[in-house]
C-alpha cells in the first residue's frame, strides 16, 4: 500500500513552519503584554463535554467529531473547539477563584468536515478566553486584541472585522420565533438543510451558504427590533468603543456564529482572498456555558482563530539566512575542518555542511539556502593555515585564520 496521510491532515514544514513559529511569537508576546495566562489542555476529552453545550443540534457534534470507545468503555472525543476543554480546565483546576481569568492557547483541533482549500480535518486554533466579567469592555478588549495580533500578521486590506449582536435570552426566544415564522412560509425555496433547521434552530439559516437561502435571508426579520434595552446598551457601548480606538467594523445582521451558546457580542474576521472559507477568526459572547458545563453562573467571552488560514494570506518574505555555510573541496581536510567546527560551537555561530566533498554543490546549497556566508576550506587553505570566507550578499572574498572568524563575521552582520 501507498504510504500517504490521513485525508484532510498536512504536515508543516519549510515556508509554513516559519510562518507558524511567527505567528505563535506574535499571540504569546501580545498575550503577555496583557497578562493572558497560557493554558495546554489535552487533545482529547470525555465526549460527554462537547455534547450540551455545542448544541445537540449542531453540525460540530452532529457530524464532526471524532469521537471513540477506549478500552474502558469510556467514550472520548479529539477536542473539535478549545472553549469548552478551557473552561473544563479552569473549573477542574480551580482557578475560577479570582476574577476575571483571563487565558489563551494555541494547538490542534479536530474535525471531520470535507476538506478543501483552509479546511482541514485537523488544524490549529489561537484561542483567548475572558472568564467571569460581563463587562462590555471585556468584549472590547478581545476584540482590539485580535485586532493587534492581525495586524501585525497580515496587511490590513486584506481583512474585516464584522460585529453583530445576538442579544440575551428574551431577544432569542422572541427572535428565533418570528425566524420560525418567516422562513415557514418560504419552505419550499429553502434548501434541504434549512428546512430542517426551521423549527430546530431557524438561526443557523441565517448563515447558510446555499445561494436560495441567502436571497431569502435578506429579506428575514433582524435582530436589531428584538434586542432589549439592556442589550442595545451592551452593543451601543461596544460600539462607541470600537470607534474611539479607531478599529474599523461593519455590522453583519446575519452574523450567528456556529455553536449554540452564543448571546449578546458576536464578531469574525473575514478575508475575501480566502475562497468559500473566508472566516479566519470568530469569537463571542457565551453567558451561559460555564454554568451549563458544571461551574459557576458566570459569564464569559472569548474568540479563536485558525493559523492555517492566517497562514494563507501572509505574505512570505525570504528571510537571508544568518547560517555559514562551510565548503569542504577533499577528505583530506577532514581534521582541520574539525578545528573550524569547534571554533564555530564555541562562538555560538550557527553552521551547516551538506557532507559532500564538492566546492561546486556546496554553493549551490548554499545559494538556495539563502546563506550568508560560506567558508571554503581547500588545498590552499589548508597549506597556508587559513581559511576564505565568502559573502554571498556581496560578493567580497577574504582570507581569515580561525581567530579572526567570530569578528569579522560579526562586523560584516552589522
Ligand atoms: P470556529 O470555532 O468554527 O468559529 O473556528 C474558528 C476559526 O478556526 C475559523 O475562523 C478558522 O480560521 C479556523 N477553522 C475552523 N475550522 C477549520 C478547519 N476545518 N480547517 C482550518 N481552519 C479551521
Amino acid at each position: 500500500m501507498k504510504l500517504r496521510s490521513v485525508r484532510g491532515t498536512h504536515d508543516i514544514f519549510g515556508e509554513e513552519i516559519d510562518k507558524f513559529n511567527f505567528i505563535s511569537n506574535i499571540v504569546s508576546k501580545n498575550a503577555n503584554l496583557k497578562e493572558y495566562k497560557e493554558i495546554q489542555t489535552p487533545i482529547f476529552e470525555f465526549s460527554d463535554l462537547f455534547a450540551k453545550p455545542l448544541g445537540e443540534l449542531s453540525d460540530v457534534v452532529l457530524k464532526e467529531m471524532y469521537s471513540f470507545e477506549d478500552r474502558n468503555n469510556e467514550y472520548l472525543t479529539l477536542r473539535p473547539e478549545y472553549t469548552t476543554p478551557m473552561i473544563r480546565a479552569a473549573i477542574t483546576n480551580n482557578l475560577l477563584n479570582d476574577l476575571p481569568l483571563k487565558i489563551f492557547g494555541i494547538g490542534p483541533m479536530f474535525r471531520r468536515e470535507r476538506p478543501q482549500k483552509g479546511r482541514y480535518r485537523q488544524f490549529n486554533q489561537i484561542n483567548f478566553e475572558i472568564l467571569g466579567t460581563r463587562d462590555f469592555l471585556a468584549d472590547v478588549e478581545l476584540i482590539s486584541l485580535s485586532n493587534n495580533i492581525l495586524n501585525e500578521l497580515l496587511p490590513k486590506s486584506k481583512i474585516k472585522l464584522h460585529i453583530n449582536s445576538l442579544g440575551d435570552k428574551k431577544t432569542l426566544i422572541d427572535f428565533k420565533k418570528s425566524l420560525t415564522k418567516y422562513f415557514n412560509t418560504y419552505k419550499k425555496k429553502l434548501s434541504e438543510e434549512s428546512v430542517k433547521k426551521i423549527e430546530s434552530n431557524p438561526l443557523r439559516i441565517l448563515d447558510s451558504k446555499n445561494q436560495a437561502d441567502v436571497e431569502i435571508s435578506l429579506s428575514s426579520p433582524k435582530i436589531y427590533e428584538y434586542l432589549t434595552d439592556e442589550a442595545k446598551k451592551h452593543y451601543e457601548d461596544l460600539k462607541r468603543s470600537l470607534n474611539i480606538l479607531e478599529i474599523d467594523f461593519e455590522e453583519n445582521a446575519n452574523l450567528v456564529r456556529g455553536l449554540d451558546y452564543y448571546c449578546n457580542t458576536v464578531f469574525e474576521y473575514k478575508s475575501d482572498n480566502l475562497g468559500s472559507q473566508d472566516t479566519l477568526l470568530g469569537g463571542g459572547r457565551y453567558d451561559g456555558l460555564i454554568k451549563v458545563l458544571g461551574g459557576p453562573d458566570i459569564p464569559g467571552i472569548g474568540w479563536a482563530a485558525g493559523i492555517e488560514r492566517i497562514a494563507l494570506l501572509m505574505e512570505y518574505e525570504k528571510k537571508i539566512s544568518s547560517t555559514v555555510h562551510i565548503a569542504v573541496t577533499n577528505e583530506k581536510f577532514t581534521d582541520y575542518f574539525l578545528y573550524l567546527q569547534k571554533y564555530l560551537s564555541e562562538y555560538r555561530i550557527s553552521y551547516y555542511w551538506n557532507y559532500k566533498y564538492n566546492l561546486k554543490k556546496s554553493f549551490t546549497k548554499a545559494n538556495i539556502s539563502s546563506a550568508s556566508y560560506i567558508i571554503i576550506i581547500g588545498e590552499n587553505e589548508f597549506n597556508g593555515d587559513f581559511f576564505t570566507i565568502k559573502n554571498l550578499m556581496t560578493g567580497e572574498q577574504k582570507e581569515l585564520k580561525l581567530n579572526q572568524i567570530f569578528n569579522h563575521l560579526n562586523d560584516k552582520s552589522r
